[in-house]
């Protein structure tokens, strides 16, 4: 079977390319083709000699994932479904804005964490996604919105990564960490530390994996200030309660890129939104001395959870609350609805893609594309 090359990251590359007999630097030209340059086919790669392309036609392939669909939103916003085969599917967010691109990654097709509010989680986990299928994400958004907009090679259409979209990334652990050196890789994306930001319910083990291993920027979401809470709306904190959580993030902030942790905060109608909350909240980042920042998300419901969104006057009014604490909050705003493409939305429609099709028919979309060719470099 031939190897893909969106698995490796330079390292990885290097080896694979050693045994075939080939240099370090034959790597890297062939790794920047790659991530650089979106090439898909050998043959475009016109400084390695014929006999090289040859070989590696015969032993690899750069295996793009095929696009189900593509919906564009009324702001911008793409949402890519991708098949990784086996009736599962994956979502990728493109997310404009006026100063960056910020891309949003899945890690896992569904999700085992199971929180209450997230329609990922209540679909159960199928799979992890390789290093390949992670890459391919932004290997496509990256080149095929290149191509798009026009750009000269210099320039760069996503500059920010966030690993928010369906699955639990430090439960995939093996696949991300080459997957996050390929971002940082100045031969690939070159993304900076502080704009890849891997978001996690809360694998404490992990999050000290990844302290050591490749600190990028840190989300936490969080969403109850209370183990009790907690333990309903995000099962995992049954196992890594919020003490050991917070003090993982705490040592996290010794090797992070930016001086404080970023907090998600799921806004649910009468479940975590009232202004006891926040003050035990207020009560419990004193107490544990994390360097934090807190991002209120706005509910966007789907009908299995039987949640409901927060009214705007009490996010608000939560807001105020850490803001007058002296914490620095945010509350998101909400992109990509109008296709679903919102937080915790994702997936909804993998388990019967040819209703979602219909659905989607009927909607404000870009027309389906099946099998959509790899934005490489024209032959
Ligand atoms: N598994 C990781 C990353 C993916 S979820 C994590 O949980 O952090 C990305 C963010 O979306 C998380 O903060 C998650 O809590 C939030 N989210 C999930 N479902 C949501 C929903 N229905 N409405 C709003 N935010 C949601
Ligand atoms: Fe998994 Fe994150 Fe959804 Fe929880 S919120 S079920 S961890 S994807």
């Amino acid at each position: 079977m031939a190897v893909n090359l969106l698995d490796f990251d330079l390292d990885g590359l290097t080896a694979w390319c050693e045994s075939l007999g080939e240099k370090r630097f034959r790597a890297v030209q062939l790794f920047r083709w790659i991530h650089q340059k979106g090439a898909a086919d050998f043959d475009t790669m016109s400084d390695l000699a014929k006999s090289l392309r040859a070989k590696l036609a015969g032993a690899a392939e750069i295996k793009a994932l095929p696009v189900i669909s593509e919906h564009v939103s009324g702001d911008g916003t793409i949402k890519w479904l991708f098949d990784v085969g086996g009736g599962d599917a994956v979502e990728t967010v493109y997310i404009p804005e006026d100063d960056r691109g910020t891309l949003c990654v899945s890690s896992q097709a569904g999700c085992a964490v199971g929180c209450r509010f997230c329609s990922t989680g209540h679909q159960g986990f199928s799979r992890n996604l390789s290093t390949g299928e992670i890459l391919a994400q932004l290997w496509f958004a990256e080149h095929r919105q290149h191509k798009r907009q026009g750009l000269a090679p210099t320039e760069r259409v996503i500059d920010n990564v966030v690993m928010m979209g369906m699955g639990e990334p430090l439960q995939n652990y093996a696949a991300l960490l080459p997957a996050l050196r390929v971002m940082l890789d100045d031969h690939a994306y070159g993304l900076s530390r502080r704009r890849v930001t891997v978001s996690t319910s809360g694998v404490v083990p992990m999050i000290e994996r990844l302290r050591v291993d490749c600190p990028v920027a840190l989300a936490v979401s969080l969403h109850a200030p209370d183990d009790g809470l907690r333990d309903e709306l995000v099962p995992i904190n049954r196992k890594y309660p919020i003490t050991e959580l917070l003090a993982a993030c705490r040592d996290y902030l010794d090797a992070a890129p930016r001086d404080f942790i970023m907090f998600e905060y799921c806004m649910l109608d009468g479940v975590n939104d009232t202004p006891d909350h926040a003050q035990a909240l207020v009560q419990l980042m004193r107490r544990e001395r994390v360097s934090c920042k807190f991002n209120l998300i706005p509910f966007n419901p789907f009908p299995a959870s039987g949640l409901k969104r927060s009214p705007n006057e009490r996010v608000k009014a939560f807001a105020k609350v850490l803001l007058d604490a002296g914490i620095v909050t945010t509350i998101r705003k909400t992109r990509g609805d109008d296709i679903d493409a919102a937080c915790g939305q994702l997936a909804g429609e993998v388990q019967d893609r040819t209703n979602a099709r219909e659905r989607l028919a009927s909607r404000r979309v870009v027309p389906i594309v099946a099998a959509v060719a790899p934005p490489g470099v024209a032959p």
